[in-house]
């Protein structure tokens, strides 16, 4: 019978989940999802006892099912020990009546290490099938993910990673997360254009056949750390289960009630791996998304017309300024009653025309599961003075979207967690300036401020960052890239 996963756009594309986690995206483009994730039922009851590395033993378990126990518990030691400043990996924070999950004490400060500390691992062990194979991650990035995936591969046998970030594009600080970067394999690379030049170009080389035969004789293969590899979501279940575990702690729930879950959302990866904790069995009643001012989301889960010709907004959240959210596919996938044709039909129309529209029993499935709302800049700005006032807690500006939204949207029947995706020190000044008016221009004097008047420390990480050493220079035109890429790999490799 062998279990598989499968291509969202065609049930013959197979693969094992080693397989899946090296190739990243299917052969036709599609993305790998799991058929009968709806028939795995963790041992919730024994979950609850559990802390957070065994949760993500028996999460990963169950869903890589090619791994050995030995070799998940590896990746899970390899990923999470010493890595964190808390012990809990993803600490719930009670404040005023508000359950707060903070996924942001990984080593970049966001919730990306989630994933991105344990994709590396996974991709490690999944090499280990293929003789001699060797893989160079290439990401564009437009600030969170770069760094979380250097610090994730550094180091990693027989793979290297080389990111291509906008210069002048990212904030200083994520500028010096990057360019400071250690590790004989990291390639951190600045392009003469915005993220959508780097992105395009990253897009080019991937699909440019001839160029990469060049590298196959060699066993050389290029693969992505985006959010779409299961690599990658699949990590970030776990703290659903955490999370749910707390809340009975904490009584703040009955074992087996059902909760809410709010989550700031640009590409959908949070909120789906949330839903793939709903599959297997987590008591969820429903999901609230929240979506910054490109509200491409809120537009489709409110109408079932995803519709991506429209402006895009620069905001205070910058992590959520996306207007393709590539997981959502797999929600259409599970929410079609795995219709692969039906779904690759409509990434056909997204293609062609910037847009599609679900069905009407599509629709009506994925609205009895998500809720949505959006928020402004100015509401966001709102949420994080609200909250501290009330409460002294300081969000960030992505979180503040995901409160702000939850304030409008949550019932007085259900508990509901906020998922909260990065430390406010990563983005201190939008942070001080919502609560204490003009910033200075030096982001680490910003930084020492919010300290002084929240009361409150900066994650070690960024606070360090203005002594170390800057290891990386290379500024390029976006029509190098290619060579860029040829030349780094193969000093690496060869
Ligand atoms: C990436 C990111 C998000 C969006 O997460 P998705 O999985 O893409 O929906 C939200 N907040 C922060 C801080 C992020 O870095």
């Amino acid at each position: 019978m062998g279990k598989n996963y499968n291509s969202t756009r065609s049930r013959k594309i197979q693969a094992q989940p080693k397989e899946a986690v090296i190739k990243g995206l299917a052969a036709d483009g599609g993305l790998f999802v799991f058929d009968d994730i709806d028939q795995i039922k963790l041992p919730l009851d024994d979950m609850m006892k559990m802390d957070y590395k065994q949760m993500a033993e028996t999460v990963l378990s169950a869903l890589l099912f090619d791994f050995s126990d030995a070799e998940v518990k590896r990746c899970v030691a390899q990923a999470y020990d010493g890595q964190f400043d808390s012990e809990e990996i993803t600490p719930v924070v009670f404040s005023g009546d508000d359950a707060i999950c903070e996924l942001f004490h990984g080593p970049t400060s966001a919730f990306k290490d989630v994933g991105l500390r344990m994709l590396p691992q996974l991709m490690s062990v999944s090499l280990k099938q293929k003789q001699d194979a060797k893989v160079m991650i290439l990401t564009a990035t437009s600030g969170d993910t770069g760094k979380a995936a250097l610090a994730g591969f550094q180091d990693v046998d027989n793979v290297g990673i080389t990111v291509f970030y906008p210069d002048n594009g990212v904030s200083e600080i994520q500028r010096l997360q990057m360019v400071t970067q250690q590790g004989k394999n990291t390639n951190v690379v600045a392009i003469k254009g915005n993220f959508d030049d780097a992105q395009s170009g990253v897009k080019r080389i991937f699909h440019d056949e001839v160029f990469k035969n060049r590298f196959k004789q060699d066993n050389i293969i290029f693969s992505s750390a985006n959010s779409i590899n299961i690599g990658r979501l699949i990590p970030q279940v776990v703290y659903y289960f955490y999370s749910y575990k707390r809340l009975v702690e904490e009584k703040r729930i009955a074992f087996g009630d059902k909760v809410d879950f709010c989550v700031p959302t640009g590409n959908f990866g949070n909120v789906l791996a949330g839903y793939y904790a709903k599959l297997m069995g987590l008591p969820v009643h429903r999901f609230i998304v929240a979506a910054n001012a490109n509200n491409v989301l809120y537009d489709f889960l409110k109408t079932g017309i995803y519709n991506r010709n429209r402006p895009f907004h620069k905001t205070i959240s910058p992590s959520m300024d996306i207007l393709i959210s590539s997981n959502l596919e797999r929600l259409l996938y599970y929410a079609s009653d795995k219709d692969a044709n039906y779904v690759a039909s409509l990434m056909d129309e997204l293609n062609s025309y910037g847009k599609y529209q679900v069905k009407t029993s599509v629709l009506t499935n994925i609205q009895s599961m998500f809720s949505v709302g959006f928020a402004s800049d100015e509401e966001c700005t709102a949420a994080i003075q609200k909250k501290y006032q009330q409460d002294g807690y300081v969000l960030d500006p992505h979180s503040a979207c995901g409160y702000a939204v939850m304030e409008k949207e949550k019932d007085a029947e259900h508990a509901c967690v906020l998922m909260a995706t990065a430390s406010p020190y990563k983005f201190c000044s939008a942070v001080y300036e919502a609560l204490f008016g003009k910033a200075d221009d030096n982001e680490f004097k910003v930084m020492e401020q919010l300290e002084q008047r929240t009361n409150t420390a900066a994650p070690k990480n960024l606070k360090g960052l203005q002594d170390l050493e800057i290891l990386h220079r290379d500024v390029i035109e976006i029509g190098e890239m290619k060579a860029c890429v040829e030349a780094k790999t193969k000093r690496l490799f060869r």
